[in-house]
C-alpha cells in the first residue's frame, strides 16, 4: 500500500508514518512527495499546529471510496521543554490522529493502539514507579497510546504477578545476570533468525566455539568476584545449547561454577533444550548433576505437518517421549513453546496443540505469535508458507488465554515483535511460582545482563542512571573464534565504568 503524506510534514516523522502504517498493511510505503505517484494511493493531508497545546488534523482520502476520513487530536505540551522532548509530543499526536484515519478507513480496531515498543510492560512499571496509581496509569496508557482496556488489564496482570514473584525487582541494578549463546542447531527452522548453524559436520568450529566461551566464562567470572558481583539468573540459550555433547556439556558447566561467583545461590539457572531431537538421556543427567533449574522443550505445534514445513527434522512423538525423559529423570521445571499461526495452521490446529498440552502440563507454557522477520526462510518466500488471517489469530489467542486460566497458569511477561501476526504479542504463563525470573529482568531491563558466547547481546544498564548500552558478539561461529578476546576485553571495560566507578572524596 502507498500512502501519499502531505502538509506540514517533518522528515522526523517519515519512520512512526511507516510503523503504523504497517499495523495495517503489508509492505507500506509512505510517500512525502507529490511526483510520480503510483495510481493505486491512499492520500493523507496534515496539519500541525505546536505551540503549548499541539493540535493535528488528519484528513484521509481513498481511490475505493467518496468518504474522507478525518481525525483531530490536541494535546497539551510544554513549549520549554527540550527540542527532543517536544518533538515526541507532536510525534505521538500526529501518530493518534494517523490510527485513528486508518482505524476508521480499515475498520481494524488496533488492540496495542500505536504502541509499536517491544516492551509494553516496562512502560507500565515506569509509570507505577513515578508514584501514580494504578487507575491513574490505567487511564494514561489508554490516552496516550489508545491500548485497549483488555490489553491493559494483561499488562497489569503481568507487572503484579512479576512484583510477587521477584519483590526487589527495582533494587537488582548492582547484580548481573548472565546470557550464554549456544549457536548451533539440528537444523535450520524457516522463521528462525537467531544465530543458529546446522551442527552436523562442524565439530572443529563447535570445539574452538567453546574454547572461546570457557575464556569468556573464566574473565567475566574473575571480574565478577574481584568487584564483589553477585549473578542473579543465569540463561543458555541459542541455537540450541543442547546440541552439543554431553561431555562438552558437562565441562561447560563446570566452567560455570568455577568460574561464576556463588553459582550455588544464582536464582535460577536455565537451559533451552529448545530442540526435542537434541536431548538425551545422558545430557539430562548432565544437567541433573550441575542442578539446572529449569529447561525448555518446545514443541512450537503438535502437528507433524507443520514441524515438517517449518524446517523442524523431529517428530511429535518425541517432543511427548522427552518431556517423559525429562521428567523421569527428575526435572521438575520444564517450559514449553508454542507459536500461533504457524504456515497452515488455524483455530482448530492450535487448539490440538493445546489438547495435547493438557495431557503433558509443563510448569510454563510460552505463547508466541508468529513474526515475520526479515531474514527468515519463511518472510522470503511468503507465497509457500500460507498462515493465518488478523481474525483468526487473535482468536487463537484468545483461545490461549482461556485456556491457561482454566489450567492455573498465569501470565508473568509479555513481548511484542515488529511484523508480528495480528499485531499481537507473546506471552509466557506459569504455573504459580513457577516463572522464569529471567524473563522478567531482561523484559523489563532491570539490571545488566551480560551476554557471553555467539550471538550474545549484552545489555549494560547503568546501576545509578538506568541509561542503556547494548553490545553483541559476533553472530557467527567463525568470527566469534577469531575475536572473542577482543569482545571479552570491551565488555570488562564497560563493566569497569558502570560498576567501579570512583566514590567522590
Ligand atoms: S531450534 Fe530455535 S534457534 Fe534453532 S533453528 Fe529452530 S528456531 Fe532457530
Amino acid at each position: 500500500m502507498n500512502i501519499l503524506v502531505t502538509g506540514t510534514v517533518d522528515e522526523r516523522l517519515h519512520r512512526p508514518l511507516q510503523l503504523i502504517a504497517n499495523l495495517f498493511f503489508e509492505e507500506t510505503d509512505i510517500l512525502l512527495e507529490e511526483e510520480n505517484l503510483p495510481d493505486e494511493i491512499l492520500k493523507v493531508k496534515l496539519d500541525i499546529q505546536a505551540n503549548s497545546v499541539i493540535k493535528v488534523k488528519m484528513a484521509l482520502s481513498a481511490p475505493d471510496s467518496a468518504k474522507i476520513y478525518q481525525s483531530s487530536v490536541e494535546k497539551a505540551a510544554d513549549p520549554t521543554q527540550t527540542e527532543k522532548e517536544y518533538f515526541k509530543q507532536v510525534k505521538k499526536a500526529v501518530s493518534h490522529a494517523f490510527l485513528e484515519v486508518l482505524q476508521q478507513y480499515t475498520g481494524i480496531r488496533q488492540q496495542w493502539g500505536f504502541l509499536t515498543g517491544i516492551r509494553p510492560t516496562k512502560l507500565l512499571h515506569k509509570k507505577l514507579r513515578s508514584g501514580i496509581s494504578k487507575e491513574e496509569a490505567h487511564e494514561q496508557l489508554k490516552k496516550e497510546y489508545l491500548i485497549t482496556d483488555e490489553k491493559i488489564q494483561l499488562m497489569e496482570k503481568i507487572v503484579d504477578r512479576q512484583l510477587t514473584i521477584v519483590p526487589d525487582l527495582y533494587h537488582l541494578q548492582n547484580e548481573v545476570s548472565i546470557y550464554i549463546g549456544i549457536p548451533f542447531c539440528p537444523t535450520k527452522c524457516a522463521y528462525c533468525t537467531f544465530p543458529a548453524f546446522a551442527i552436523q559436520g562442524k565439530q572443529g568450529r563447535v570445539a574452538s566455539f567453546l574454547g572461546g566461551l570457557h575464556y569468556e566464562m573464566e574473565k567475566i567470572g574473575q571480574f565478577l568476584k574481584d568487584n564483589g558481583i553477585k549473578i542473579t539468573t543465569i540463561y543458555y540459550g541459542g541455537g540450541t545449547p543442547t546440541s552439543i555433547t554431553a561431555e562438552e556439556m558437562d565441562l561447560l558447566y563446570e566452567q560455570m561454577y568455577r568460574s561464576f561467583p556463588g553459582v550455588e545461590n544464582v536464582r535460577e539457572i536455565t537451559v533451552e533444550a529448545g530442540r526435542p531431537d537434541t536431548i538425551t538421556p545422558e545430557k539430562l543427567e548432565v544437567l541433573k548433576k550441575w542442578n539446572i533449574d529449569r529447561i525448555s522443550i518446545n514443541p512450537q505445534s503438535y502437528i507433524q505437518e507443520t514441524l515438517k514445513a517449518i524446517g523442524r527434522h523431529h517428530t511429535v512423538e518425541e517432543t511427548i517421549e522427552k518431556f517423559h525423559l525429562a521428567r523421569s529423570m527428575g526435572m521438575n521445571n520444564i517450559n514449553m513453546d508454542l507459536i500461533i499461526g504457524l504456515p497452515g495452521e488455524g483455530v482448530r490446529e492450535f487448539q490440538y496443540s493445546l489438547d495435547k498440552t493438557e495431557k503433558l502440563m509443563p510448569e510454563s507454557l510460552t505463547i508466541h505469535t508468529l513474526s515475520f522477520k526479515r531474514a527468515s526462510v519463511m518472510t522470503q518466500n511468503k507465497d509457500k508458507y500460507p498462515v493465518a488471517s488478523r481474525e483468526e489469530a487473535e482468536e487463537m489467542m484468545k483461545l490461549a488465554q482461556d485456556w491457561t486460566a482454566a489450567h492455573n497458569y498465569v501470565p508473568y511477561y509479555l513481548y511484542r515483535q515488529k511484523n508480528i501476526l495480528g499485531n499481537l504479542e507473546n506471552v509466557g504463563y506459569a504455573l504459580p511460582g513457577r516463572e522464569s525470573i529471567y524473563n522478567i529482568l531482561i523484559m523489563e531491563e532491570v539490571q545488566t545482563i551480560i551476554g557471553l558466547g555467539c550471538g550474545a547481546a549484552s545489555k549494560f544498564i547503568d546501576p545509578e542512571t538506568g541509561k542503556i548500552e547494548r553490545f553483541a558478539n559476533p553472530k557467527d561461529p567463525k568470527s566469534y573464534n577469531e575475536r572473542y578476546e577482543e569482545y571479552t576485553e570491551k565488555k570488562l571495560q564497560i563493566l569497569q565504568q558502570l560498576f567501579c566507578k570512583k566514590q567522590p572524596a
